[in-house]
């Protein structure tokens, strides 16, 4: 068993990384609109990037 360490801020899903495109360094992320889209940030520059998470799939009937 691991020792329960004080979960911050837990991620709901796994956001891809991404390169600044002038720096070449991993750009922060946080999640925005209704946790549908990623807004990206570069540390070292102002260049920023917003992408869409994952199509939402329309729910299947069964
Ligand atoms: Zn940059």
């Amino acid at each position: 068993m691991r020792p329960t360490m004080s979960t911050t801020s837990a991620i709901p899903t796994e956001l891809p990384d991404r390169l600044c495109t002038w720096c070449k360094v991993p750009m922060k992320k946080r999640l925005v609109g209704g946790q549908q889209f990623v807004h990206y940030t570069c540390p070292k520059c102002v260049f920023q990037h917003t992408t869409r998470l994952g199509p939402a799939l329309p729910p299947v009937k069964h």
